[in-house]
């Protein structure tokens, strides 16, 4: 289901220049429809099989954001249209879609995912392999890859202190990238139970699921 006053309301709450991204995994093609036609258009995956087929079935003019771990041999299936891949926390991975990019002759957009979760079971790069990827010649050398920015998962805990304080850190890693990466436009950080300590904290992006079409089933 797609919760039309829970989108209302979150639209109107947040400022003009953070974009929502509806996260839809796992859910219907007729909830992204119904989003879809009140007027939503950026909508986010964590599957790229699951994310392929809804693109196959759906309006064109879908921005499919990709916001799970990537698996470096399923970054050809999503090539061709994806709008924007969150969730990239190796060189490696940047020379495969950089490769994939070249062959549909297209450039596809980035955010460099930090880990910045305690618990060790998140995905993302530290700072230091960061500043690592940023610096290096084969990152320089790739040609059809854009990086907008970053991209982090607070740890999934109660305590709102630590979660600010993880989105404090991430927002104050990206600003001071930007002297160097004035191009960047992008801090992906907030989901549905912290969006607002998130855009507080400087982002620009928030990716929103369950609070826009209700909790995931997985079983089902
Ligand atoms: C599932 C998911 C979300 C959305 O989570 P909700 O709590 O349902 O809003 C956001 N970001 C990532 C990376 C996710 O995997």
């Amino acid at each position: 289901m797609f919760i039309k006053q829970n989108y209302n309301s979150i639209t109107d709450s947040i400022p003009d220049k953070v974009e929502l991204v509806a996260v839809s995994k796992t859910k219907p093609l007729a909830d992204i429809m119904d989003a879809y036609d009140h007027g939503h258009r950026a909508f986010g995956e964590n599957k790229v099989q699951e994310m392929v087929q809804k693109h196959e079935e759906l309006p064109k003019d879908i921005e499919w954001h990709m916001i799970g771990h990537l698996q470096r041999n399923k970054v050809k299936y999503m090539a061709p249209f994806v709008h924007l891949i969150h969730g990239v926390d190796s060189l490696k991975t940047l020379i495969e879609i950089n490769k994939q990019a070249i062959k549909h002759d297209r450039t596809i957009n980035c955010l460099l995912q930090v880990r910045i979760a305690r618990e060790e079971t998140k995905f993302g790069l530290t700072e230091e392999e960061l500043r690592e990827v940023l610096n290096s010649d084969i990152f320089k050398s790739l040609s059809n890859i854009k990086i907008k920015g970053l991209m982090g998962m607070a740890s999934f805990s109660e305590d709102m202190d630590q979660v600010r304080s993880e989105f404090t850190y991430l927002s104050s890693l990206y600003r001071s990238l930007l002297a160097e990466h004035s191009e960047w436009d992008t801090l992906s950080m907030g989901m549905s139970g912290d969006y607002d300590l998130a855009i507080e904290c400087g982002s620009t992006l928030i990716r929103v699921g369950s609070a826009l079409f209700g909790a995931r089933n997985y079983l089902a």
